[in-house]
């Protein structure tokens, strides 16, 4: 070759070399962003024909169930070679927050890549990163000629971020849920900003209360005995100062064994504050909302008499109302005599991830399902990424996407030819 003619090759491959083309689950990870199935108006027909799509190139059968008017859960099955074993259920929720568009660098929606792979958008975090993962693994694994055991099932559903009344909740109402023939299910988990990943084994439950203080009214020049406003503050004193007990906990000095988090303490906030008619008007009544979550670890019958204690304290007039209340406290194994936990594990040893499990802070659809007695792990697969669920500028790295969908390949590989456990066998 002479010079001139390699100049030319050299040329061509660093031209061919540039032009990279993205990998097309990337691809498929952008275009879901670009998806507004944002609350509180999502656009779900635009999901679910995506998902009909995604079926139809995975050659894989696909259900759309209406779980209530408007909400559908879509159902995509690969059927293992004993399809009467339990199966593994793969779930995420197809809905996002919405955004304050003023503090995104761009638009939350467009699915910008920058040069460094950094990939913006909401929901890539919470959880479209994760529902096209599980497509991909899915992909590469029956591309690939794998069979398994079991059947395999990914469940696409809405409203997990209003509560999941009409989303999940419904669905397991339906026989079409009892037809999935449910064993193990995964189900989202958070970012974590280590080397390590995180996995939940349980959640929080959530106790959303209002605190309702009566007490005389008068003129507002006066000392008016036995108001509201003098009951609310022993309110707020009772309810703020087991808050800064609990924040105390939470930041007092770390060893690894004692090492607490957020989901082993109780968070209480003040979120709403309501009463009150004219400026010199003692009204008649405050209203105090509380958001308290309170870990599997604590006795739910103990806390609601130490609630109540609070209140009688405060003095005549102030009663306590449920706005909602979970008192589930069930939790997966994560030892290793669950067969289900050792296949969860085995894959992700064999891929020497470090894995920290924990009880989620907040709330997931996992809930319902361990709430009915059926094992569930969260579990995203983001490490080295910062938690920007729900926040401003939620991103994920290309690479870390990448390399959790050979994550899920190989967890879904070790789930699916789980042996058949003493309540399968006839
Ligand atoms: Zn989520």
């Amino acid at each position: 070759m002479n010079n001139q003619r390699r100049r030319i090759a050299d040329h061509t491959h660093v031209v061919t070399k540039k032009v990279k083309t993205e990998e097309a689950s990337v691809t498929n990870f952008r275009e879901v962003l670009r998806l507004k199935t944002v609350q509180p108006e999502p656009d779900y027909d635009g999901a679910v024909k995506f998902l009909q799509r995604m079926a139809g190139e995975l050659q894989l059968p696909c259900k759309v169930i209406e779980v209530h008017p408007g909400r559908e859960v879509v159902v995509i099955t690969w059927e293992g070679t004993d399809p009467s074993l339990k199966s593994v259920v793969l779930n995420s929720h197809t809905d996002v927050v919405p955004v304050y568009p003023e503090s995104w660098m761009c638009d939350a929606f467009e699915g910008k890549k920058m040069d460094n792979g950094d990939i913006y958008g909401r929901g890539t975090q919470d959880m479209k990163s994760v529902l096209i993962q599980y497509i991909e693994a899915i992909r590469n694994l029956k591309s690939s000629g794998k069979k398994f055991r079991r059947t395999i099932h990914m469940t696409f559903v809405p409203d997990e971020e209003i509560g999941g009344v009409h989303g999940m909740d419904d669905f397991m109402k339906l026989d079409d849920f009892k037809e999935l023939n449910l064993g193990f299910a995964l189900d989202e988990g958070l970012a974590n900003p280590t080397d390590a990943f995180t996995v939940f084994y349980g959640e929080r439950n959530p106790w959303w209360i209002n605190v309702i203080c009566t007490g005389k009214v008068g003129h507002g020049s006066r000392f008016i005995e036995n108001t509201a406003a003098e009951k609310l503050q022993k309110v707020l004193n009772s309810f703020l100062g087991f808050r800064e007990e609990e924040k105390a906990r939470l930041e007092s000095v770390k060893t690894p064994k004692t090492c607490k988090t957020l989901g082993d303490v109780t968070t209480v906030n003040l979120t709403v504050l309501e009463g009150g008619e004219a400026c010199n008007v003692v009204p008649q009544q405050f209203k105090a909302t509380f958001d308290i979550r309170i870990p599997p670890s604590v006795d739910l019958e103990e806390f609601e008499k130490k609630m109540n204690k609070w209140v009688e304290d405060a003095g005549e007039g102030v009663r306590i109302e449920y706005i909602q209340k979970h008192t589930c406290q069930n939790l997966t194994s994560v030892n290793e005599e669950s067969p289900w936990w050792r296949a969860f594990s085995k894959a992700c040893d064999n891929m020497n991830m470090k894995l920290e499990t924990e009880i989620f802070p907040a709330a997931t659809d996992s809930r319902y399902l361990r709430a009915a007695g059926f094992p569930c792990l969260g579990f995203s697969p983001m490490n080295n990424t910062p938690i920007l669920l729900h926040d401003h500028n939620e991103f994920l790295n290309e690479e870390i996407f990448l390399k959790g969908i050979k994550i899920y390949e190989n967890i879904i590989s070790e789930l699916a030819m789980v042996s058949p456990l003493e309540n399968e066998r006839n």
